[in-house]
């Protein structure tokens, strides 16, 4: 019998030959160079190729072109709303940036400053100034550094207070972060041998006395932050650790400075290990302290000026824009009101249910208007950021049908869109989750989901 109509792979491949050649389409794409208009053009006629091999049509390839080149030619990171509910989200940029922190960033930025140089004496000053007189108050140490990062930080301390000698550290403590940070290779580097003490769940006081001798240059007190052990386990205290009479290092991480956030009482103070008597106590500027990325040392003089004159003191050294940032961040923590209203990952931490529920049921109102299908659900989010991983901030989420689309498709077409939207998915739905959106970033989301699902 005589088909009516062409068999598909007949009608695709008339379709196929329409389309335009890829040089014919990067021809048509002036003002772009060469090299990006022929990529722009070659994915442009796949991406074509493979809708008519779905049985959909082409598209418009010279936009879908034209488009690709202009991402390829946007430089640099680029905007992304995170509707994850992971607010430190490590992959995403870690602590979006207080407003007076940007500003700062902006003014030392374009112009001139006074970043080394003492303006009342006429002579040359250190950078350095400008955060340890704050540092000092904040954390009620009496002297501090700020170096690249928390990474940067404890490879210093242990360089400058342990090289060619001992450093005894708890095997409960011998931890890794995320992208290769692993405590035992960091003191490999710093010149100093590691001593481990004590088992994987349980360290005693006895177990690192046993270790002390004269050739002990620092004790290491790691806080395992992306990780918990639980049940027969037991580790010593910093402050029975602080006086055995050895420096003692604590790398804290994620770098708790607000002590009234009820969120964050499980992570430990900087104040306290300070308190305890730590000769360096390092953290990181962009977990829970919402700051720029920057190691923050703080600690006994003789300990910080062992650890400012080390020659690795210059390689690590902080960025002139990134000391602005965390200077303005540092002073919104003289108000612990302005901080946790000013500072993003504060408010996110500490947002009301109210709030988040008006802004998840604003994005299920749009989203439903337009013919989709959202509705309001209890979820958790988390801090992220290796920091607190058994913490839960429930809340209310907005959650999102993805029919026509499998969950996945929906989420790949969030991720490529503009701007990129990153989501969770629960139990075979979309969900956006207020806690880590602004009101403007929420309709934005809400426009966005309607986008990818038509
Ligand atoms: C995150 C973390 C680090 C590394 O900090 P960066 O600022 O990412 O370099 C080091 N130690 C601990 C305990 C951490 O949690």
């Amino acid at each position: 019998m005589k088909r009516s109509v062409p068999h598909p792979s007949e009608s695709h491949a008339q379709e196929l030959r329409s389309l335009p050649s890829v040089s014919e389409l990067a021809a048509a794409l002036e003002g772009v160079s060469h090299g990006v208009a022929v990529r722009a053009a070659r994915e442009a006629v796949e991406a074509g190729r493979d809708r008519i091999r779905e049985g959909r049509p082409p598209g418009d390839l010279e936009r879908d072109a034209r488009a690709r080149a202009k991402r390829a030619l946007s430089s640099g990171p680029r905007p992304v709303l995170n509707a994850t509910g992971v607010i430190v989200h490590t992959n995403l940029g870690r602590a979006p940036l207080a407003e007076r922190a940007m500003r700062a960033v902006a003014e030392a930025g374009v112009g001139y400053s006074d970043l080394e140089y003492d303006l009342s004496g006429g002579t040359r000053g250190s950078r350095q100034d400008h955060v340890e007189e704050l540092l000092r108050e904040l954390t009620g140490a009496d002297a501090a550094l700020v170096v690249n990062n928390c990474a940067a930080a404890v490879l210093l301390a242990t360089s400058a207070l342990s090289a060619g000698r001992e450093v005894v550290i708890s095997r409960g403590q011998l931890i890794e972060i995320g992208g290769s940070f692993r405590i035992p290779e960091v003191v490999g580097q710093s010149g100093a041998r590691l001593v481990e003490v004590g088992t994987t769940n349980r360290t005693r006081l006895d177990d690192y006395r046993g270790a002390i001798d004269a050739d002990t240059g620092a004790l290491l007190w790691a806080h395992p932050s992306n990780f918990r052990v639980v049940g027969f386990v037991e580790e010593v205290p910093i402050e029975e650790l602080c006086r055995l009479g050895v420096p003692v290092i604590a790398d804290l991480g994620s770098g708790r400075l607000a002590g009234w956030i009820p969120e964050l009482s499980s992570e430990p103070l900087v104040t306290a290990t300070v308190a305890a008597g730590a000769a360096v106590t390092c953290f990181s500027g962009d977990k829970l302290l919402g700051g720029p990325q920057a190691g923050i040392m703080v600690g006994s003089r003789k300990a910080i000026e062992a650890c400012r004159s080390h020659p690795l003191a210059r390689a690590l050294r902080i960025d002139k824009l990134t000391l602005a940032a965390l200077a303005a961040t540092l002073t919104l923590y003289r108000d612990p009101a302005l901080a946790a209203s000013e500072i993003p990952v504060l408010r996110m931490l500490t947002a009301n249910a109210e709030d988040l529920r008006e802004r998840a049921q604003l994005m299920c109102d749009q989203i439903s208007e337009a013919g989709g299908t959202a509705r309001l659900v209890e979820a958790a989010a988390k801090v992220g950021g290796g920091a607190l991983p058994l913490l839960e901030l429930t809340g209310p989420a907005c959650a999102v049908d993805p029919t026509p689309h499998a969950l996945d498709e929906l989420a790949r077409r969030l991720r490529i869109g503009t701007p990129p939207l990153l989501a969770r998915a629960l139990d075979g739905l979309l969900l956006l989750d207020p806690r880590t959106l602004t009101d403007d970033d929420a309709r934005r989301a809400a426009a966005a989901v309607i986008a990818a699902l038509a």
